[in-house]
């Protein structure tokens, strides 16, 4: 299983490969060691968060959006031009192969597992099917939480500034 996440030690991004069922996470940047949360493996299944460790995870698409909105532009430019040059089928024939490899990519990409408080990536791990879809709602609660810690963190930041003075 390979897993891709922030250190939250030193706060490089990284990416290592994790053997089912292993006690610690080596960081690659940093040399530290993140233990693995009690109960993170079941019955061959990801759990929990590795890093966080949260037990809020969600799958996606292991797909680079980039690309995916790349493929779309593309395809748009093209049919405008066949288009401009009064080829109809072409210009059909175009949006149709575009949508086409939309499709195809989706079905061949494969899921990765995602946590929503951290946002650690695991890929390559088995039982991925079980694990549900991104859900708005826990993703905004994990998004508020992170702006209120960020906040609470300035606060207690500002007051032990004042202190020192
Ligand atoms: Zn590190
Ligand atoms: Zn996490």
């Amino acid at each position: 299983m390979n897993v891709a996440f922030a250190c939250p030690r030193c706060e490089q991004s990284v990416r290592v490969e994790v053997p089912e069922g292993a006690a610690a996470i080596a960081c690659p940047a940093c040399g530290g060691t993140l233990s693995v949360p009690a109960g993170a493996f079941h019955d061959g299944r990801l759990e929990r968060c590795l890093v966080c460790p949260s037990e809020e995870l969600f799958i996606r698409k292991d797909f680079s959006q980039r690309l995916g909105v790349s493929i779309v532009v593309l395809g748009f430019a093209v049919s405008c031009v066949t288009w401009y040059l009064y080829l109809p089928y072409w210009t059909f024939g175009v949006l149709f192969a575009t949508a086409l490899i939309d499709v195809l990519l989706f079905f061949a990409v494969p899921n990765c597992l995602n946590c929503y408080r951290c946002d650690a990536q695991y890929r390559g791990l088995a039982g991925l099917d079980n694990h549900d879809h991104f859900n708005l709602e826990t993703h905004e609660r994990y998004r508020q939480q992170a702006i209120r810690l960020r906040e609470a963190e300035a606060a207690a930041a500002k007051r032990s500034r004042q202190a020192a003075n």
